[in-house]
């Protein structure tokens, strides 16, 4: 159902790796990785961190489904599935998809997590229909939505979205590690799109001490979002330890390098107009 809302991308979570709370926190948000695109009639969700339980918050009223795009199966991208109330309404459909990873499919991955002595009841105890589907990679289509993939370098496995509609387009990236040929594939992949979601959740001063954790520099995805031409562009999946001021300091220092508040560090709750 074609909205007023058609075009925009809502950050309802954007910390990485764990939910963190407080008055350190309170602008930039503690809620982990979930982003609600509507775009071509759809309603499509990127992750179901914590932030999957404020979908209901902003979901279009009068509308009855969406699909779920997981981008890996780490507990920080879907520990908002058990407690979303969406998902506890009968009248609601759910298209899940995952790409298979270490031969689990997508009910698989859901069911890791969501089981007993991890959790009380398993993913038979959503009200909603729900379908569980195999990512139909490198491109299917949800609608008009055009939706490719790439896999990135990240331990597991992750998987990497590009959602097109008529000349707009998202490209979201989260929990991807940097090499020379993983950022060429990069920077190809999200060639001129609209609006670049990247995952910088370290320093490069920091990266030296964690290699192999699975992350980006933030410095390095400014550096992707350049090269590509990416007209907006949001870093995401900030570090649990990265308070508010730390946030200010770098967005700074983004600023000066750019000239223009275009690339900024992602705040939950922003509303981005693609
Ligand atoms: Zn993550
Ligand atoms: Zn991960």
């Amino acid at each position: 159902m074609q909205t007023e809302d058609d075009g925009v991308v809502t950050l309802l979570g954007v910390r990485g790796s764990c939910p963190v709370w407080g008055p350190a926190f309170a602008r930039y948000g503690g809620s982990t990785a979930c982003v609600f695109v509507q775009m071509g009639g759809q309603s499509i969700v990127l992750d179901a961190g914590t932030g999957l339980l404020s979908l209901a918050d902003v979901f279009p009223h009068g509308e009855q489904r969406f699909s779920l795009l997981l981008s890996h199966p780490h507990v920080d991208h879907l520990m908002g599935l058990p407690l979303c109330p969406l998902l506890q309404r009968s009248e609601f459909s759910v298209s899940l998809y995952s790409s298979p990873r270490d031969g689990r499919h997508t009910l698989e991955q859901v069911a890791a997590l969501l089981a007993p002595p991890l959790w009380p009841v398993g993913p038979e105890s959503f009200a909603a229909h729900m379908r569980w589907e195999d990512l139909p990679a490198p491109m299917f289509a949800l609608g008009a939505v055009e939706v490719r993939c790439l896999e990135v370098v990240h331990p597991g496995g992750s998987t990497a979205f590009r959602l097109s509609c008529q000349d707009r387009s998202l490209v979201y990236v989260s929990d991807a590690e940097e090499s020379e040929y993983s950022l060429q594939r990069l920077v190809d992949f999200a060639a001129g799109c609209s609006l670049l979601l990247i995952d910088g959740q370290f320093t490069k001063e920091e990266l030296t001490d964690h290699q192999g954790y699975g992350h980006m520099a933030w410095e390095t995805a400014v550096s992707v979002g350049r090269r590509c031409g990416a007209e907006e562009l949001r870093i995401i999946h900030h570090a649990p330890e990265r308070t508010d001021r730390q946030l200010d300091e770098f967005e700074e220092r983004l600023f000066q390098m750019r000239g223009d508040d275009h690339y900024r560090f992602a705040r939950c709750g922003e509303r981005i107009c693609l």
